[in-house]
């Protein structure tokens, strides 16, 4: 009753409604999970922990936000409710995710670009982590400039198909720009074809390793079976690869000092200690503790399909 009431309290904080714990069939299925979650994630415990969360607040309400340099070659050029990144490589730019509309694309991130001293001419590759809207809406806008776009093979279907093999991305795929290798990742369940993309950050001489994690399955048991092996797989390659940054479109909003550091990092005092550097651990407990809050949800499932 206690652990009801207290996680109705943290999602109705957060906006997130009168949204039911997942623990019916398997309360201890929600308490590993909550001894993985640690401050900065409570709120993507309480969301990937409750069955049917809401939809994200906010979500379709943001606005541009600030274009800023997180990493020595890492940008934000997205929204205040929806992520848009930029990787610089010795051999130009890669795009992840293109905001809602080619508008986005063309008031938002272009010009946020340009802010940061970033040559739109110089983007070689454009990744949707899936196809829904709010990430591959400004898809088109790259499309028509001649940029290669990189999809699942999965997602690609809702676009119309994949318009040749070099445009599909695969599963352990390390799609290498110069010298950046970005690894891409198949984490199917918030759509058939979502894809993790992990990359190289630097900053003051040191190297770290950024994860943007596609999470929030939506669907029924199977989907979530697929998702839990998705996030399974994906949290051997932070293991393997020793991945100390975790970023989400949407869902490291959540995080209350990511979402802030993110959101003001153009501000930023140079040589400040950099919060998104959260450690391999914590990257590592972060994809544990989100996969057991789903096998939670598929107890309760099938607790009610009974
Ligand atoms: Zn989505």
């Amino acid at each position: 009753m206690c652990l009801r009431k207290t996680g109705l309290l943290v999602a109705a904080a957060i906006g997130m409604g009168s949204a039911a714990w997942a623990q019916d069939a398997d309360p201890a299925l929600v308490e590993k999970a909550r001894a993985l979650a640690d401050a900065r994630s409570q709120a993507s415990f309480v969301r990937q922990c409750t069955v049917e969360p809401a939809r994200f607040p906010g979500l379709g309400e943001g606005v541009a936000a600030t274009p800023a340099k997180l990493f020595d070659n890492l940008y934000y050029v997205g929204r205040t409710d929806v992520g848009a990144w930029v990787i610089k490589t010795s051999a130009g730019l890669a795009l992840i995710d293109t905001l809602y509309t080619p508008a986005d694309a063309e008031t938002i991130i272009v010009p946020g670009m340009r802010q940061l001293g970033l040559d739109p001419d110089q983007l070689k590759v454009v990744f949707a982590t899936h196809f829904h809207g709010d990430h591959a809406g400004g898809v088109p806008y790259f499309r028509e400039r001649g940029v290669p776009i990189m999809l699942s093979e999965a997602d690609w279907g809702p676009l119309g198909g994949a318009p040749d093999a070099a445009s599909i991305a695969r599963d352990g795929q390390v799609y290498m720009l110069g010298e950046t290798p970005i690894t891409i990742v198949l984490t199917p369940g918030h759509t058939p074809g979502a894809i993790s993309l992990i990359f190289p950050v630097t900053e003051n001489g040191q190297t770290h390793k950024a994860v943007i994690m596609e999470l929030s399955p939506r669907g029924g048991i199977d989907v979530h079976k697929e998702a839990v092996t998705g996030i399974a797989h994906l949290a051997e390659f932070i293991q393997r690869e020793g991945v100390d940054v975790a970023l989400h479109p949407h869902e490291m909003i959540f995080d209350p000092v990511a979402r802030d550091f993110i959101m003001s990092a153009a501000t930023r005092n140079p040589g400040s200690t950099n919060p998104l550097v959260i450690g391999n651990e914590a990257t590592h407990r972060f994809a544990e503790m989100v996969g057991v809050c789903w096998q939670a949800r598929i107890a309760t499932m099938e607790a009610a399909a009974k």
